[in-house]
Order: structure tokens, then sequence, then C-alpha cells
């Protein structure tokens, strides 16, 4: 299939869609963004590490045929433009894409590239699974006890990007009609819109229980700030209980209805706490939580959060899926200084890559570059992120991580 000046995708198949499931054939097309700074150094390690897998795992009789595609400084660079409509074609043709960090351009009107193409492909889940592999310093005491997957809205609320500078004709009128009816905001005030819908919130804590019934987990979490923010935070929770109530009722049990008790063998346990009360017990209590299923900015901040406990977002994977399309994506920024030098750690975009592995179905594979991670930090060979923080760590660049991955598979 010809994209533009992207010319002819590799040879393989596409990933299908039927009966509200993905349908991946064995030779799939994955489009993938190297990504900038960093980013190709990342990738490199990233695609070695995956193939490498996929070979031993199947023996020849599944590969993925690699399709580069182009956004942010490499896209301008060759495109004169930051997110190419072929790069966006090719994703939503091929239904899954992985991608390496892109700088957010400065001015220009852009926001975000990464929010541009959560937007245009309606990716509105943002899945973070946050777990410890042993050897990497943390801050706090007992890391190992976070074992948490956080699924966090990613168009609604903050990030529909609704807001107006101070002074503008825009924020004066929307203050015109805010007083109008009836609730006051200072003159000159600048304006933001948080938008949080039914669909947009029922869709997203949906995907985050059958996520949890998939994989057995004991509980999902509703977190959001409706004590203070009743109609849109509180709306979110309100809607969560429904959805848990009305489609998952055979597999669900909501905490309220317990009332102490312990759960019925296999039903997950749907609660919520509010956001600020459960940063403390993200910290004091992690073991506790389990799936966690969010509105936007609740996530956004949860989510590092929970990361830095952990080892940092150089550790930490995401993936950001819609129904029948997924982007997986190292979760920090394009690190900019360490461009080009071999040595930035790539486990949060091979970690992304085993979340892909596993949305493929392709399990197997997926689990034995877990297994390597988890051995290769257990001989304590690290970048140097986190061997500047280990004694006895033999350092490795970003390449030399990759091979003992390969090696450790
Ligand atoms: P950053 O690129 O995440 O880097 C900040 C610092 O975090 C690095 O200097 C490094 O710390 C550490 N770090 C990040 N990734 C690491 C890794 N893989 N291994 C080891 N250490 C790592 O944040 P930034 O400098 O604020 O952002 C740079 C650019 O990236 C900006 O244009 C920003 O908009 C963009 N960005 C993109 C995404 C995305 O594409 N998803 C996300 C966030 C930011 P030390 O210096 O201590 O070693």
């Amino acid at each position: 299939m010809q994209f533009g000046r992207f010319g002819t995708a590799p040879e393989g198949s596409r990933i299908g869609f039927e009966k509200g499931a993905v349908v991946i054939p064995d030779d799939p097309v994955v489009p993938f963004i190297r990504g900038d700074g960093t980013g190709p150094d990342i990738w490199k390690a990233t695609q070695a590490v995956l193939d490498a897998a996929v070979a031993k795992g199947f023996g020849g009789r599944k590969r993925i045929a690699w399709f580069e595609v182009f956004a942010g400084d490499g896209a301008h660079d060759r495109f004169g433009e930051w997110l190419p409509q072929e790069t966006v074609d090719a994703i939503a043709h091929y239904r899954v894409a992985i991608k390496g960090p892109l700088t957010t351009p400065i001015g220009g009107g852009f926001r975000s590239l990464n929010v541009t193409l959560r937007q245009v492909l309606d990716l509105y889940a943002c899945i973070r699974p946050v777990r410890y592999f042993e050897n990497v310093p943390s801050p706090v005491k007992r890391p190992q006890d976070v074992d948490m997957v956080i699924f966090r809205e990613n168009v609604e609320d903050v990030y529909a990007g609704i807001e107006w500078r101070a002074g503008s004709p825009e924020a004066d009128r929307m203050i015109e009609a805010i007083t109008a009816a009836g609730k006051k905001v200072r003159p000159g005030s600048a304006i933001g819109v948080k938008p949080v819908s039914e669909i947009g919130s029922k869709r997203l804590v949906r995907k985050a229980i059958r996520f949890a019934i998939d994989h057995g987990k004991p509980s999902v979490t509703l977190v959001h700030k409706g004590n203070i923010m009743k109609y849109t935070e509180g709306a979110f929770r309100d809607w969560g209980y429904e959805v848990a109530r009305e489609e998952f009722g055979a597999h669900t049990v909501a905490e309220g209805d317990l009332a102490g008790a312990k759960p019925p063998e296999g039903k997950v346990v749907i609660r919520d706490r509010i956001a600020d009360s459960m940063f403390q017990q993200a910290l004091l209590r992690p073991a506790e939580y389990s799936v966690v299923a969010t509105t936007n900015l609740n996530g956004d901040y949860l989510s590092d959060a929970l990361a830095a406990q952990v080892g940092g977002l150089g550790m930490a994977p995401g993936a950001n899926e819609g129904e029948e399309h997924a982007i997986f994506e190292a979760t920090h920024g394009t690190a900019p200084k360490y461009a080009n030098l071999d040595k930035i750690n790539p486990s949060s975009l091979i970690l992304s890559g085993v979340m892909m592995l596993h949305y493929l179905g392709w399990h197997d594979a997926a689990a034995s570059i877990e297994g390597s991670v988890a051995r290769t930090l257990g001989k304590k060979i690290m970048t140097y992120d986190l061997a500047r923080q280990t004694e006895g760590a033999t350092e490795v660049g970003t390449s030399g991580f990759a091979q003992a991955l390969i090696a450790n598979l």
C-alpha cells in the first residue's frame, strides 16, 4: 500500500477489526516513529529486542513488518511539517503503532503532537502499568508493593485543550455567559473549560474493568475530585459505578455494598478514592491498589508519581488505546542532552513494546522480555540513570543494555 511521500509500506498484513475486537495476522505491519532527541537510540534498542523475542518465541512463524512513519523534528526536517497526514493515515490504517518521544514545538500554534495523535485517532485511554524490578533504585522503602495499572482518560478534561488567554475577547465572552448563569468570575480572568462526558467516562472505566476481569485483578479504584467538582469529577465516579453495576454486575461488587465483609471469590471490587487521598494511599499502602481508573489531570499526576516510586520515567511504559487503534510510547521526553550518545535507558520504550506484544496476543514473547529485564537488572547490568545510584552496578549504554536483554531472553 502506498502512503504518499513515505512510499510503499513493507510486505505484511493489516491488523483487522471484527465484532468489536482486533484480529491479529502473523505478519502485522506496524508503523513506528523513531522520535526526536534520544528517540533514535532507544528505538534501535527496542526494535532489536522485540524482533529477537518474536523470532525466539515463534521460530519464524510470526514477525512484525516495521513501517517507518514520521512526526516531530524528524518530519519537520524532511517534509516541513510536524505531523504529516501520511503518518495519521498509516496509523489509522494499520491500527497499531509505536513511537519514541517527540519534541513539542514551541509556538506556531501546535499544542502537542502527542495530544494531536490521541485526539485525531480518539485514543481515549492512556494505560500505564507501574511495577517494580529488583535492584532499581527507588526513593521509597517497599517499591515492590507497587503493582498497579492506571487507566487515565486521555481526550477530555484538560486535554480537551479548551482555554482562553486572560483579557481575550473569547475569555471575556465566556465570563459574560458565566455571569449571566449566576456564577461569579473575576473580570479579566483566563478561562479554561473542563469537559467530562458520560460516554467518555464510561468507555474509560469499561476498559479498566474489562482489564481487571481478564487479568484476575482484585479491584478497580475510581480516582476523582468529586467532593469539589461535583458535576465533572463527581459524575465520573457515578458513571463509573453505573458501568460496573449495569454491564459487569456478575463480575463486580461495590465496596460500599460489602460493608466491610470480604468480597466474594473472583469478584472485582469497585471503589472510589478522592484524588488527594489517593496520593497518600499510593505512598503508604500501595499494595492495596491494583487497577485505577481516573480523569485526565488526576491520572497525569498520579501515573508520574507512581513511576517515580519504582525508578522513574526511564522505566515506565505507556499505551494510548481507542476502540480499534493503539499507540505504544515511551512516557519520558526526548532528553535532548543525551541524543546520539548511546547512553539513555531504553526500558520505557522496550516495556511499551512488551505492552504492544500483549495487545497483539503474543504473550509468550512479551513475558520473555519482561523476564529478561528482571534478570538483567537482577545482575545489576544497567544504564547510567540507574547505575549512578546502585552500588556494584555494571554500567552499559543503550545498545549494551539491549544486547544484554537479548542474551538473557
Ligand atoms: P525529558 O526528555 O523526559 O528529560 C528530563 C530528564 O529525565 C533527562 O535529562 C534525564 O535526567 C531523565 N530521563 C528522561 N528519559 C530518560 C531515560 N530514558 N533514561 C534515563 N533518564 C531519562 O523531559 P524534558 O527535558 O522536560 O523534555 C524534553 C522534550 O521532550 C520537550 O520538547 C518535551 O516537550 C518533550 N516531551 C515529550 C514527551 C512525549 O513525546 N511523550 C513527553 C514529555 C516531554 P538526567 O538529566 O538526570 O539524567
